[in-house]
This record gives C-alpha cells, sequence and structure tokens, in this order.
C-alpha cells in the first residue's frame, strides 16, 4: 500500500468522525427548535445527508480493506466547537446554532476538497467522485445557510422585539 492511499483512509476516517460528529450535532439542533420551522426542516434534511455520507465514507473505507476507526476523539478540537453550539445557556441560541453550521459546513467543505485531491492523487478515481457528491450537498447546505442566515436573523430580532419567544 503506497503512502498516498494510507492518507487517503486515514482522512476518510476523519471525514467519517466528522460526519458523525455532524449528526449529533444537527439532531440536536433540530430537535431544540420550536420557532424556526423552515430552518428546522433544512436541518433535518441534512441530518439524513449526513447519515448518508457516512455510509458512503465506510463504502469507500471497504473498497481500500479498511474500515472506520470508530474513534471520534479524532475530532477533539471540532467536539470543543459544537459544545460551544449546544447553545443552550444562550439567548440566542438560533443564531449562534445557525452560525456554528454555516461554519461546520465550510469545514466539511474543506475536508472534502483535501480527499477529492488526494483520492485522484492517489489513483482512486471511483472515491474521489463519491467525496465530489458529497462536497456538492455540503456545498448546497453552506449556499442555504447563507441565503436564510438574514431572514433567521430578521425573524429573531422580530420575534425578540414583539416579546415573542425568539431563543429557539
Ligand atoms: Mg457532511
Ligand atoms: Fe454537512
Amino acid at each position: 500500500m503506497t503512502a498516498r492511499t494510507d492518507r487517503l483512509i486515514q482522512w476518510l476516517r476523519d471525514a467519517h468522525a466528522m460526519e458523525g460528529q455532524a449528526e449529533t450535532m444537527l439532531k440536536a439542533q433540530a430537535g431544540r427548535l420550536e420557532h424556526y420551522p423552515e430552518l428546522k426542516a433544512r436541518i433535518e434534511q441534512h441530518v439524513g445527508e449526513t447519515q448518508g455520507q457516512a455510509e458512503r465514507l465506510e463504502r469507500c473505507l471497504a473498497q481500500l480493506g479498511s474500515s472506520t476507526s470508530g474513534a471520534k476523539d479524532a475530532m477533539g478540537s471540532m467536539t470543543a466547537m459544537m459544545q460551544g453550539m449546544g447553545g443552550a445557556l444562550a439567548g440566542d441560541e438560533v443564531i449562534k446554532g445557525a452560525m456554528a453550521g454555516y461554519t461546520f459546513e465550510h469545514f466539511e467543505i474543506s475536508s472534502y476538497t483535501v480527499l477529492i485531491a488526494t483520492a485522484r492523487a492517489a489513483g482512486e478515481e471511483g472515491i474521489a467522485a463519491t467525496c465530489e457528491e458529497i462536497l456538492a450537498e455540503e456545498k448546497a447546505m453552506a449556499d442555504w445557510m447563507q441565503q436564510h442566515l438574514p431572514a433567521v436573523t430578521e425573524e429573531y430580532l422580530a420575534r425578540e422585539e414583539a416579546g415573542e419567544p425568539a431563543k429557539r
């Protein structure tokens, strides 16, 4: 096995751990949202996509004769970030969560961009193609957040001003 393939396996495993974190985070966010139905629905859609991404990564690893590390602690720093984004204590939970989600999607975009280049460099075109598919889903989610953050913010401010529950 070449060093490139070794590295590809390691980064596929990291991505799998990242998707595990993403699923946990997205489910927690969607489960807590009460007054932002459109945001909640889009996050729930992305939970399904995220589960599919993890499965596709498992198939890529199997194709390389490997498997997931099973260790989610590879993502220690991201875990810390997401603990901050639970936001249960923040009065502006929906906003802090949306900002953190937007940031997380871009972390995923960078991860798959690296994986695609690595797969190509290792001669694994099929894996590169799978990662391109996943990348498109991450970009779509990031774009949706970019487009909807202003409306979510306006809704939050309007609810707060009206004395209506705004937090989540
Ligand atoms: Mg993902
Ligand atoms: Fe994502």
